[in-house]
């Protein structure tokens, strides 16, 4: 009698892909000792990954090809993202939209200076804050970056302006400014800040990370004292203000915040930087100025003026520019240092959020 042979389910073994972007080269040093290789490979791995932007093993030719095909079948992957949309303005800003492994899609900005070029990047997919003005804030939350995707954005904005705009220059400054609430996803923005000083050669005096105002993690920031600058999105004079403005941060009054910020001032003797977000009719009055000028009186601190970019469908509206200037006149009279975010990219999606938030309307409206 013969046996009836069942046919079997073929199952392929898929490994969850592992990129080496976001490993340190100490980290990449020890991977490639416990496979016992020499550990120096962790050391050139470093170089390819961090300084030479690399975006495939093919490219790491000082790598044995065996040991590149080692990698790839133990499901090592590079890491970075691809540019699904990139927007150039006539001032040199470039808005890019990156699509990462998952298919999520964050937004960086590459912003050209004289002799100097600053990177603003994501630190999450969308943001849970929710605050009421904000593009990012309105599209909702979907998930932290890692470490390495945070560094993939400041190397892809360094390859994107240097294929457009040519020359040598990399980008020397980092600002957490886009997507997302950095102190939300503090331990991959802390790693991040640690790849982009060591590996990726960036001061730690050029990275600024921007808080909502997040007071545990201003404080457990502080205890780090590292040099990096802390800007704090304080937008409201005074708690009923602030909450209407960001009702997911009712814990924290005002005060607490700029008591946090004073901490954080005398821990690592760095000035914090206070921005404020000026919305018509909502916070940009001359008593709101002066109350602002009260509630900083004697802390370490430099103002920087946000007037608001409006985005459609919101129902904030830029200040008037008389308004800016009052306002601005009456810190300065107050004793403070006062900058005034120049509004860059105004010919294309500019405020935070926006090119992802137009990207996803147009492909619902496709559907
Ligand atoms: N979540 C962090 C960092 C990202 S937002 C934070 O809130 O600080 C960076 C800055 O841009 C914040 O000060 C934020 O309030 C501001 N911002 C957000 N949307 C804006 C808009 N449409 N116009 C002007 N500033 C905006
Ligand atoms: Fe989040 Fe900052 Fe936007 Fe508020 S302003 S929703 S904290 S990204």
């Amino acid at each position: 009698m013969t046996e009836e042979i069942v046919p079997q389910p073929i199952t392929i073994e898929t490994r969850r892909p592992r990129p080496l972007l976001g490993y340190s080269g100490d980290e990449l040093r020890q991977i490639m000792a416990a496979r016992g290789h020499n550990s120096f490979r962790g050391t050139q791995l470093a170089k390819w990954l961090y300084a030479k932007g690399a975006t495939s093993f093919d490219q790491m030719t000082d790598i044995p090809r065996p040991l590149r095909n080692e990698l790839a079948a133990d499901a090592y992957i590079i890491g970075r993202s691809t540019v699904a949309v990139a927007q150039h303005s006539r001032d040199g800003t470039a808005k890019l939209l990156l699509e990462l492994q998952d298919g999520q899609r964050v937004e960086t900005v590459g912003l050209p200076y004289e002799g100097w070029l600053s990177c603003c990047v994501s630190s999450q997919v969308g943001c849970p804050v929710r605050c009421g003005f904000c593009a990012t804030g309105r599209s909702g939350y979907t998930r932290n970056l890692t470490p390495g995707e945070i560094v993939d954005q400041v190397l892809t904005v360094h390859q994107v302006m240097q294929q457009r705009r040519g020359g040598e220059q990399r980008v020397d400054h980092v600002v957490f400014m886009g997507m997302g609430e950095p102190l939300l996803n503090y331990d991959n923005v802390l790693k991040a800040v640690h790849l982009l000083n060591k590996e990726v050669g960036i001061g730690m005096r050029n990275i600024t990370i921007s808080t909502v105002g997040y007071v545990p993690a201003i404080k457990k920031l502080a205890e780090e004292k590292l040099q990096v600058t802390l800007a704090i999105s304080l937008h409201a004079t005074n708690d009923t203000l602030r909450h209407r403005l960001i009702p997911t941060m009712t814990q924290w009054s005002v005060q607490d915040i700029v008591d946090a910020a004073r901490e954080y001032a005398n821990a690592t003797s760095r000035r914090v930087t206070f921005e404020y977000c000026l919305l018509r009719d909502q916070n940009d009055s001359i008593v709101h100025a002066q109350e602002l000028a009260r509630l900083l009186r004697g802390v370490m601190a430099h103002v920087n003026l946000i007037p608001y970019n409006a985005v459609d469908g919101l129902g904030f509206l830029p200040p008037l520019a008389d308004h800016v200037k009052a306002f601005r006149s009456i810190l300065e009279q107050a004793g403070f240092e006062v900058t005034q975010r120049a509004q860059r990219g105004a010919d294309i999606d500019a405020a935070c959020g926006q090119l992802r938030r137009r990207q996803d309307q147009s492909t619902l409206t496709k559907t």
